[in-house]
């Protein structure tokens, strides 16, 4: 009998402790996401000691901002997390204020692309860069020793896992086949889609958590999928977002075809650009749909393959110059720098969700 009352009990704390939201349709915490505790942090700044910061530290330790601590991360706002903060400020166009402050904070909070900004210290986004150079258009980057795929290799094929088959395969056929065609229409590579997943050079699939490639997945937002640089090929989005495919793009769902026209461009060989329209900035907003390279991206990937015969942009239509190439290699690249795992992408919520 004394199940019974509690029973009743818990029902009446489920609908207690159901959320209350202006949007009934969305799944649950949708509207949080995994980095919404760091609001608290706003104001926060050197010198002070603030419960949970070491968790915000982590969240810079893994995109590069802050090394690998000796032992854990405390809760002391100190001289590694100012450093950290103002080189992520730069590289977001940021006020540099070393503080967390509200634009800051609102940044951080939002969803990104798992690949790292910084590797071994070095940034290739606008803090590794000389101020000279911050005012120009190229802000294109490239992997660590500017990986590609060898020049006998412009044929690739791509293939969707069967592992979380959150779509119907010919909806995923859709939005892959705009998403490689927005490369290929710039670069004279082409996409074929092939059902042989393990025989294919571009390696598809959604993925929950630890995935066993050493970048778990987060759950809602947080970070949204990564991928490797070439000629690795595995492109993994988290199969716990609120994905759409297509039709239009609600405020709480995040656009497939917006993010896998970015992870293309990391399984050619691009990083991360401090351009905030550009395909390869860290961020994109829930809500949106954002699948337009633009000049930052031809540029940069022509650089690595050439331009598509076809292609009749104003960005470029030739091969750079050898010198060129190295110019910009210098620039992008610092010595000895490694992508983690390759994996690194920073997606932004719209200003509704935050
Ligand atoms: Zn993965
Ligand atoms: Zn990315």
């Amino acid at each position: 009998m004394e199940s019974i009352p509690f029973f009743i009990a818990s029902i009446l704390l489920a609908l207690i402790s159901t959320p209350i939201s202006g949007f009934p349709n969305l799944p649950p915490n949708i509207t949080a996401g995994v980095w919404q505790p760091f609001k608290q942090f706003a104001g926060c700044h050197p010198g002070q000691q603030v419960d949970g910061l070491a968790g915000l530290k982590q969240y810079f330790h893994r995109f590069g901002y802050i090394p690998a601590p000796s032992s854990n991360f405390s809760d002391n706002f100190d001289d590694a997390l100012e450093s950290a903060i103002k080189t992520y400020q730069s590289n977001f166009n940021l006020n540099v204020t070393g503080t967390l402050d509200n634009s800051t904070v609102q940044q951080i909070v939002r969803p990104r692309c798992g690949v790292a900004d910084i590797i071994n210290g070095t940034s290739s986004m606008n803090s590794g860069k000389a101020l000279s150079t911050l005012h120009t258009v190229a802000h294109y980057t490239f992997f660590p020793g500017s990986p590609q795929w060898p020049s006998s290799k412009t044929e690739l094929t791509y293939a969707f896992s069967t592992t979380n088959q959150l779509f119907d395969s010919q909806v995923l056929s859709r939005v892959f086949t705009r998403a490689f065609a927005r490369w290929s229409a710039v670069v004279p590579l082409t996409f074929t889609e092939t059902s042989f997943y393990f025989g294919a050079d571009l390696k598809i699939g959604f993925f929950s958590g630890d995935h066993g490639d050493g970048e778990p997945f987060d759950g809602v937002l947080g970070t949204l999928a990564h991928s490797f640089s070439p000629t690795d090929g595995r492109f993994h989005l988290d199969a716990a977002e609120n994905w759409v495919a297509e039709g239009d793009v609600s405020s709480s769902e995040i656009d497939l075809e917006s993010v896998a026209v970015h992870e293309i461009g990391h399984l050619l060989g691009l990083g991360h650009t401090s351009v905030e329209d550009a395909i390869m900035f860290p961020s994109i907003s829930s809500g949106t749909k954002k699948v337009e390279l633009v000049t930052d991206d031809i540029l940069g990937i022509q650089l690595l393959y050439g331009s598509n015969p076809n292609y009749n942009g104003s960005a470029t239509n030739s091969t750079p110059s050898s010198q060129e190439r190295d110019m910009n290699d210098g620039r992008a690249v610092g010595p000895g720098l490694q992508w983690c795992a390759g994996v690194g992408f920073s997606l932004a919520v719209s200003v509704l969700l935050l």
